[in-house]
């Protein structure tokens, strides 16, 4: 293969999350942002990416076709090749992800491909984020976007004490998109299946545990939060006066 060929380049959008942590009625993917359902920010980043060749949308139980009717077709989001159902843990939802990602397609046949894997609830991605992960993954397979902690970090047992400092400098904040080749995920995700899975909160573990894969970390930005709780909104709205 020519080295400068570009690969193709899925994102998978995970939406399908509760979101009780907002306290909203409304699902904080649907949160209007300046007129604007969230859901739609990281996905217009993705379409507009020079990179990316196609969206799959992980929808909420039994919301599959309100996003297609109401956020894919009134938005546009043409990349979007498959909106999808999720499962009750973000890694659920990232299974269904990639089995829509491989419907219909032989992998054996196509270059291997890179898959970008993205909170919903991230609106911040952008596109020079997008092109730090696709040249990272090319020299390294996998890699998840990250800040160093501005803050020291504690780690501590049940019973709320502090036993650990990790030194701050190796401390990062991680954040998505994480970035794999396709194969290495796929492998990744059916070792997953069956076993003990509490406490998987992203996806770099699974590419680590599973595979035993070197994972590496690439600059994201303090912008690119996640929206969990009503103070996040608030950050977001003043992040979107000031541009
Ligand atoms: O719960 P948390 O905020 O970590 O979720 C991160 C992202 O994963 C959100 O965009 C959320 O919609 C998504 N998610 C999902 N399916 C789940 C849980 C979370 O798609 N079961």
């Amino acid at each position: 293969m020519n080295m400068n060929e570009r690969i193709r380049c899925t994102a998978i959008v995970l939406a399908a999350g509760q979101g009780k942590r907002m306290g909203t009625s409304v699902q904080k993917q649907y949160i209007e942002l300046n007129g604007e359902p969230l859901i739609c920010y990281p996905l217009r980043v993705f379409q507009q990416s020079a990179l990316i060749d196609e969206i799959i949308l992980v929808a909420g139980s039994g919301q599959v076709s309100y996003v297609r009717d109401e956020i894919v077709k009134k938005y546009d989001f043409s990349k979007v090749s498959a909106v999808t159902e999720g499962g009750k843990e973000r890694y659920d939802s990232v299974r269904q992800g990639l089995k829509a990602m491989m419907q219909g397609r032989n992998f054996a046949e196509q270059t291997p491909g890179y898959v970008f894997i993205h909170d919903g609830a991230r609106p911040f991605v952008d596109e020079e984020i997008i092109q730090r992960g696709y040249e990272c993954v090319k020299r390294y397979h996998a890699c998840v976007a990250g800040m160093p902690s501005k803050d020291t970090v504690k780690l501590a047992n049940e019973e709320g004490f502090a036993v650990k400092t990790p030194e701050r400098k190796y401390v990062w904040i991680v954040q998505t998109p994480q970035v794999f080749e396709a194969s290495l995920i796929i492998e990744a995700y059916s070792r997953l299946e069956g076993q003990e899975c509490i406490n998987v909160t992203d996806d770099a573990m699974v590419v680590e545990k599973m595979m035993g894969a070197e994972v590496k970390l690439f600059e994201g930005s303090y912008e690119n939060i996640k929206i969990t709780t009503p103070e996040d909104l608030k950050i977001a709205r003043a992040f979107l006066k000031k541009s």
